[in-house]
């Protein structure tokens, strides 16, 4: 069996605390890791490929849309959720169905060669389908099938739908079915979602709080995403009342299976360590933050209190591009006093654990195959990445 050594500068393992000055990981010919050395001898480094930076191990990238990749570059920044959704909607649909499958085909060439190794993907429909198929990127996906309905009378049907479409997804990956978010399902609906992933232990993701209106919908059909939804048509008699977006979650949603709760953007800290469990997981996409609402939660006071982190980048229709480096890059901008090696790990066990991938992916470990990425241009003095910081993917 041919056996492989990579060393760095520094190897970042995430089990370990601190990063291993110039570790070694030893890695047979199909990327399971057989040991990693901490302080090897000047013999082992003499047969060992040495890279210049640090070694990581693959991110995992927890929420994503493959199936919006078509839309990079169509949609305007900083129009708030409502005015994105209005030209979401409008220019969604108006691409071929080879438009848009090669829109997906080179998003997941991006996303493995920016060292991402899984992906918790949302899909609505079939469009993501043929690529997930087809793909030998080796790229993991974990399909949460999308559904919302705002009318009771009609969940059984929009239940009856997602069931056959979470059936044709597992046929190639794993997938459970999960609400949009807590002002687009109906009563009804929320019901059958939550006991469908009851039955199935299906993993639950939701968007949450990402705009500052949400919580007044919630608590009394009040506020510009109220406004916003009954001038459309929406029905909102149907949707579950609550104190806030989070109040509901903790009411209808949390039991023992793990959720994702995606964005956060106007959470308050007091109100989600209520929800502090094992199995609930913060998802932050901080790019489409910015690009839709122009704001960020408040990722600083939840690295000091919150465990269970991790981080996503959202769909091209709201990111330049699918990169985890470039999230962590925008958290160390905006709040520099978070340290690289914590934000790693939201960036990979964390969401290993999110997705129930941490048996092979999440961390640099024997027995584990999370495939090994290196930065270049990694600032050793701050022990940190730095705007300049580049991923390449090494196993
Ligand atoms: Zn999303």
């Amino acid at each position: 069996m041919k056996k492989r050594r990579i060393s760095a500068n520094y190897v970042f393992t995430v089990k370990h605390e601190e990063p291993l000055k110039n570790g070694i990981v030893e890695l047979d010919e199909n990327g399971t890791i057989l040991r990693v050395l901490d302080n090897p001898s000047n013999l082992e480094l003499a047969s060992t490929e040495f890279y210049n930076g640090v070694l990581v191990p693959g991110f995992v990238n927890a929420h994503s849309h493959l199936e919006l990749s078509h839309l990079k570059n169509k949609l305007s920044k900083h129009t708030g959720l409502t005015g994105f959704i209005d030209e979401l909607m409008a220019v969604r649909n108006n691409f071929s169905v080879s438009e848009k499958y090669e829109a997906q085909k080179k998003a997941i060439v991006d996303m493995f060669r920016a060292g991402i190794v899984a992906v918790g993907d949302i899909s609505n429909g079939i469009d993501s389908l043929a690529i997930k198929r087809l793909d030998t990127s080796g790229l993991f996906f974990h399909n949460f099938i999308e559904v919302l309905g705002f009318n009771n009378s009609d969940a059984e049907f929009v239940m009856k739908k997602a069931i056959q479409l979470q059936q044709i997804f597992s046929e190639i990956s794993s997938s459970s079915i999960v609400p949009h978010a807590t002002y687009s399902v109906s009563y009804k609906l929320m019901k059958l979602i939550a006991n469908w992933s009851k039955k199935n232990k299906g993993i639950i993701s939701i968007h949450n709080q990402e705009t500052l209106s949400e919580d007044s919908l919630i608590r009394n059909k009040s506020g510009e995403l109220a406004l916003f939804l009954s001038q459309r048509k929406n029905n909102l008699n149907d949707l579950i009342k609550a104190e806030s977006s989070v109040d509901l979650i903790q009411k209808e949603i949390i039991s023992h299976q793990k959720l994702l709760m995606v964005h956060n953007t106007f959470s308050s800290l007091t109100e989600i360590s209520s929800l502090q469990k094992d199995n609930v997981y913060l998802v932050f996409c901080p790019n489409a933050n910015l690009f839709i609402e122009n704001t960020l939660p408040k990722i600083d006071e939840f690295a000091n209190q919150f465990q269970n982190i991790c981080l996503g980048t959202d769909s091209l229709a709201s990111n330049g591009d699918l990169s985890i480096l470039s999230e962590m890059k925008t958290i160390i901008e905006f709040f520099p006093k978070i340290q690289f090696n914590q934000m790693l790990k939201w960036a990979t066990l964390n969401g290993a654990r999110a997705l129930n991938i941490c048996d092979k992916y999440g961390s640099i470990e024997k027995g584990k195959s999370p495939s090994i990425s290196l930065i270049q241009y990694f600032d050793f003095k701050n022990q940190t990445i730095s705007a300049k910081s580049k991923i390449k993917r090494i196993v």
